[in-house]
């Protein structure tokens, strides 16, 4: 029989009759399939976790009583209706003590903040194996070790793939239905951690690696990934499939948040993953595998918004090693994730894209550590920008694409601030402005025919 992990996502586990959808979906594949299933934390219950254990560590104590008070009701709510009060009421009860430590204690360490937070995925999972008349197993009884970096924790890959091998072979082949809780796993010393927000998918495809599944399904809201925002783009289609490279370099623009490592497993252990809808389960979704026949040069367009420009310019930075060393070191150590960088071979400038959010932060980091130094001139900032993307590997060697991107943009009259592309040649990214973002999206759409 074949081997399918089945990821739900929290907003698919949001409440009974949601979890209820959820088991129906894993009946249906378990008459063909042996199904491992991995849950996320009901929908919104990570954050909660994390505001209750800060307020516990602050003394805050109405506010921690009332996020506790929200958590138990919740919880109680869908394990009366699925019969699991019992596992659910022991877990909660830990839950309370737990927190009164953290505010007892009242400091909150990155080891005792994953304790809190991993309440989620323990108490949906108990939730899923009632309803499907399984067993709950958490990630580290899977086998899923990590080191101890707490809230980001890394997986131990050999380790784990061979413990989930040992562990949850032989019952998945005796037709045991498996509920494992995602995001949760443990560090060697068996001190619980977690893998990093989003990390239950990341959960799905360790778990798939090491059973050698045939498929992981990552389920959701979505009927899986698009040739564009539909909202921007109501012609946009599903796309049946496409490659793993492909699907990493769109997951940067949020075209499904997932875990940004999650995909690795199971590229490097060549298992398809089929990103579909919890419910809607006609649609087959979009599958990502190794290798896609090439058809169109691109399969999708994107959209990232909210995005600031910074431009670093000044002649003491060219031909002068280190500049661009310098630059990323300082965005580093503010802790600035970059997006997007551009450099003209003249050396004059180098421009740099982040989330509008941590504008200010890169912004007073460059100044701090470049116009002292005098290694730059100056720093401009853009705020309110968006940059756009056109993603796929057949675009690779084939002459003319980002002709036809940028006359099509032109057509439009989008005034493009800089680019980018790799030498992956998987995508071509650019900055507009950001009211200008929706109409490139579009004009691209339309230019590369991706309705069809
Ligand atoms: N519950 C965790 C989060 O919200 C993990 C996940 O959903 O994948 O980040
Ligand atoms: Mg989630």
């Amino acid at each position: 029989m074949k081997r399918i992990v089945v990821k739900f996502g929290g907003s698919s586990l949001a409440d009974v009759d949601r979890i209820r959808g959820c088991a129906e979906m894993v009946r249906g594949a378990s008459a063909e399939c042996r199904v491992v299933t991995v849950v996320s934390a009901m929908g919104g219950v990570t954050d909660t976790l994390l505001e209750l254990a800060d307020a516990a560590a602050a003394g805050n104590r109405s506010v921690s009583y009332k996020l506790l008070g929200e958590l138990r009701s919740r919880h109680e709510e869908a394990a009366a209706a699925l019969g699991a009060s019992e596992a659910v009421a022991l877990l909660l009860d830990q839950l309370d003590t737990l927190v009164a430590g953290v505010s007892a204690v009242g400091e909150l360490t990155p080891r005792s903040r994953d304790a809190v937070v991993s309440f989620g995925e323990r108490l949906s999972s108990r939730l899923m194996a009632a309803a499907l008349d399984g067993r709950a197993i958490e990630g580290l009884e899977a086998g899923i070790v990590t080191d101890d970096n707490h809230g980001e924790a890394e997986p131990l890959m050999a380790l784990s793939l061979h413990q989930v091998r040992e562990n949850l072979g032989d019952p998945l082949e005796r037709g045991e239905s498996l509920v494992v809780t995602g995001f949760v796993a443990g560090t060697q010393h068996g001190v619980i951690s977690t893998i990093g927000r989003g990390g239950s998918d990341y959960t799905a495809t360790i778990l798939g690696a090491g059973l050698g599944a045939d498929e992981i399904w990552i389920c959701s809201d979505v009927d899986g990934l698009m040739s564009a925002d539909p909202r921007i783009v109501p012609e946009a289609k599903l796309l049946d499939a496409i490659s793993f490279a492909e699907s990493i370099e769109m997951g940067q623009f949020g075209a499904k948040s997932m875990h940004p490592r999650a995909l690795e497993p199971a590229a490097e252990h060549k298992i398809p993953v089929r990103i579909r809808h919890s419910f809607n389960v006609d649609c087959a979704g979009t599958l990502i595998t190794e290798d896609v026949s090439r058809g169109h040069a691109i399969r999708s367009v994107l959209l990232l918004k909210k995005c600031a420009l910074l431009n670093i310019a000044g002649a003491a930075m060219v031909g002068r090693p280190g500049t661009a060393a310098r630059i990323f070191q300082a965005l580093a150590d503010a802790g600035v994730n970059v997006q997007m960088i551009s450099q003209t071979v003249s050396e004059a400038g180098i421009s740099i894209v982040v989330a509008g959010a941590q504008l200010e932060r890169a912004r007073a980091a460059l100044e701090r550590k470049l116009l002292r130094t005098k290694a730059a001139r100056h720093v401009n900032v853009e705020e309110g920008v968006s940059v756009v993307a056109v993603v796929g590997s057949a675009m690779r060697g084939s002459p003319g694409v980002a002709g036809r991107v940028f006359s099509a943009a032109a057509e439009r009259g989008v005034n493009i601030e800089a680019i980018a592309q790799g030498s992956s040649e998987l995508s071509i990214c650019f900055v507009v402005q950001g009211d200008a973002g929706p109409d490139a999206v579009r004009a691209l759409h339309e230019a590369f025919d991706l309705r069809v």
